[in-house]
């Protein structure tokens, strides 16, 4: 009967069982908890004889139940249910299936066994209990092992991080240690800097101060001896039984004369400012009528060069105002020399004037050079030229035209633009006094403004039989000088710096060149090394003239190619024998050179011998060998042809015609007809005498255009004819 498997259903179960079955001996129940529930109601039917046996043996429950003898067996069940199902599904999807399957044998608990059993049972419970604990703490240990892992790593993690803090922390205090010490050093030599600055200022100062001491006691010496000079020449320059050189060489002393005279009155004031010994002397002046005397000097000068030179003035009323007109005008002359000089020709300059408020603005513009930007800082500081190189002036003039406007309560400012041009300006206060000027000469006549701005007229006439001497000078005064003192000897042509001398050069091919190193443009040195490397003026001798005598200078001349140098000042005779002797010795390399032609014809005699020819090399720069043997080369190719002219050879060798013509007559003294001539007769010997060739073969061989003018020509040069040679030389 089914009684739901648990005790309670089995007990009424049992009952109505035993009610209908009162003798029954054992009851079988199929779990232990039915079986006790039959025990109970089999008891309270007093059948506890009944044998009763359940299933499963449960520690707890069937195995117990028998050790209190509440039933009396139980088996131990071992259903292997899950083989069961295994084997179904095997057969369910047609897998192979095993066809027995034996279940172990089920074994019985009773009396006899129970207690062990169940011993067994709380042994294996406390050995479950212990293995349990033992699991949890191994499950604790892994846990505290995996997490003291886990801090492990983060420790490691952090402790690298900390290294690597550290790391850059200390990386960054060496840095910044380095830094400090880096500005440290940087700042103990900028202040060394400004130290040795400061004391160089110092000094500098001490230097101008003692300069201009000096400048001023020399100033004050020269003057007498100047005044001196200047009259006698003054007199002189205006006589007119002078001859031409006479007339130049006087008028390049008037002009330095003056432009002396000049800078030692502008020392001797720019001194008496300094120690604040220089007054103002008012008085009520035309500014208007005065701008445009002043300007009348200036004229001619600006004809002379094209330079359009305008006077913007207000128009109506005149201006008058208190000056010291002397220091103004000197001012003025200051500013507009300086654009004059500054200013090339085809240039303008603008004079303008107005009355702005109680002021009066007077500017000179000038479309010239202009200043960079570096240098207008410094143009009214006494001394500061913007070319120390080349200088136009003193640099004394502007500081000097400030100390002048600035007595006067004013001011001076300059605008400029490199290339386009200058404004300087000057604002004076427009103030009045009683006294009123009397008709004052301006200061600076035109003769002063002529000498200093202008160029001393001297052609150089050209003279055919004499040398013809380059002189390259950016000093145009010096170009004069040494021009005139040549030009008794020499043709005089003159360039003002090395790019217009390397021209002229090419141009007249001079015999001799005197160069000034310093130049602008292009210097002496290159201007040397040029003329040098030219082929058409290679064989130039150059003579350097400098200002200082320095070996280095010296060694650079000679380095570029230059033939000789001379130290200014120098003196006339010095010169002369200078550039005589360079010009001799250029003439005994021609002498030489000459024998080398001759020398080349040699040459071909044993050369025909050898079925083999080559020219030779005389003593000479290589440039100048270079030339002859490229010639020859060229020459020679051409020998028979008798249309071959002096221009095509000179276009084959690259030259113009006339450069071709100077350079073999500077070389060979030979024209360059003649010199073809000459190595065509040469070389027609050569084959006379060496050849079987019939005199009219050989004539026309060598380029003659016919055997009567080969043979005119032989007997002129060898005073026998072709066949005469041979004939001498068939007897012998
Ligand atoms: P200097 O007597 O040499 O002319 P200045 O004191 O008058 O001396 O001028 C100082 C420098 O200022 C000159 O060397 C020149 O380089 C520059 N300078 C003056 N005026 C001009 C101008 N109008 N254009 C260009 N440069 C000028």
């Amino acid at each position: 009967m089914a009684a739901n498997w648990n005790k309670e259903d089995a007990v009424p179960v049992v009952d109505s069982l035993l009610n209908i079955y009162p003798d029954v001996d054992l009851i079988f129940a199929h779990n232990d908890r039915m079986a006790i529930g039959a025990s109970e109601v089999a008891r309270r039917h007093g059948r506890g004889d009944i044998t009763i046996i359940g299933i499963d043996a449960a520690p707890n429950i069937g195995i117990k139940a028998v050790a209190d003898s509440v039933i009396d067996a139980t088996f131990l069940y071992p259903t292997e249910g899950h083989r069961l199902i295994q084997t179904a599904l095997k057969i369910l999807k047609g897998k192979p299936y095993e066809r027995e399957v034996i279940l172990p044998v089920s074994s019985a608990v009773d009396l006899s066994n129970a207690d062990i059993l169940l011993l067994q049972n709380e042994t294996l419970n406390e050995e479950t209990g212990k293995m349990r604990l033992l699991k949890r703490r191994i499950d604790d240990y892994w846990a505290q092992h995996s997490s003291q892992t886990s801090l492990f790593y983060a420790s490691i993690a952090i402790i690298i991080l900390l290294f690597g803090v550290f790391f850059l922390l200390l990386r960054a205090f060496w840095q910044h240690r380095r830094h400090q010490a880096m500005l440290m050093d940087q700042n103990r030599l900028l202040e060394e800097e400004r130290d040795k600055q400061k004391m160089l200022n110092e000094k500098l100062e001490e230097a101008t101060q003692s300069k201009l001491m000096f400048f001023t006691n020399v100033s004050h010496d020269l003057r007498t001896p100047l005044t001196l000079i200047a009259e006698p020449v003054a007199q002189l320059a205006e006589a007119d039984n002078l001859t031409r050189q006479q007339a130049t060489l006087i008028k390049i002393a008037d002009k330095n004369v003056r432009i002396l005279r000049r800078l030692i009155n502008q020392i001797l004031d720019f001194r008496k400012y300094e120690n604040g010994k220089l007054d103002l002397k008012l008085s009520e002046v035309d500014f208007g009528k005065a701008i445009e005397e002043w300007m009348e000097s200036f004229r001619a000068v600006a004809r002379k060069r094209d330079i359009r030179l305008a006077l913007d003035a207000p128009d109506g009323e005149s201006v008058k105002m208190a000056l010291d007109s002397e220091k103004i005008e000197r001012v003025f002359f200051n500013l507009v020399s300086n654009a004059f000089k500054y200013t090339p020709d085809n240039g303008t300059i603008t004079v303008a004037y107005h009355i702005d408020g109680d002021m009066l603005s007077l500017s000179v513009a000038d479309t010239g050079e202009g200043i960079s930007e570096r240098d207008l800082g410094n143009i009214f500081d006494r001394f500061f030229q913007v070319d120390r190189v080349h200088p136009k002036g003193s640099g004394i003039g502007l500081s000097l035209a400030k100390a002048f406007v600035e007595l006067h309560g004013g001011s001076i400012s300059v605008e400029s633009e490199v290339n386009k041009g200058s404004v300087f300006t000057v604002k004076l206060p427009v103030i009045h006094v009683s006294e009123v000027a009397s008709e004052v000469e301006p200061v600076n006549s035109g003769a002063d403004v002529e000498a200093e701005l202008g160029s001393i007229e001297s052609a150089f006439e050209m003279e055919a039989e004499k040398p013809v001497v380059l002189v390259i000078d950016d000093n145009r005064d010096i170009q004069k000088l040494v021009g005139e003192l040549l030009a008794a000897d020499y043709n005089v042509v003159v360039a003002s710096n090395g790019a217009e001398g390397v021209k002229r050069a090419v141009k007249y091919v001079p015999d001799l060149v005197i160069c000034d190193v310093m130049m602008p443009v292009m210097d002496g040195l290159e201007c040397c090394r040029r003329l040098k490397e030219e082929v058409s003026t290679s064989h130039i001798p150059v003579l350097m003239l400098t200002a200082c005598s320095m070996d280095e200078q010296r060694v650079q001349g000679y380095e570029s190619g230059a033939d000789g140098y001379l130290a200014k000042p120098f003196s006339a005779k010095v010169l002369l024998s200078r550039c005589s002797s360079l010009i001799a010795n250029r003439k005994r390399i021609k002498e030489l050179w000459q024998s080398a032609v001759n020398a080349v014809a040699e040459k071909q005699r044993e050369a025909v011998k050898e079925e083999k020819q080559k020219a030779d090399k005389p003593v000479a720069s290589d440039i100048d060998n270079q030339f002859y043997n490229r010639f020859i080369e060229i020459f020679m190719a051409e020998i028979g042809n008798s249309e071959l002219t002096v221009d095509s050879l000179a276009s084959k060798m690259g030259l113009e015609r006339t450069q071709f013509y100077r350079k073999i007559k500077a070389l060979t003294n030979y024209s360059p007809v003649e010199l073809m001539r000459n190595l065509r007769l040469k070389q027609a010997r050569v084959l006379v005498t060496t050849t079987d060739k019939t005199i009219s073969e050989i004539g026309y061989d060598m380029g003659f255009s016919t055997p009567a003018y080969f043979t005119k020509c032989y007997r002129e040069a060898f005073g026998e004819t072709p066949t005469e040679t041979r004939t001498k030389l068939g007897s012998r």
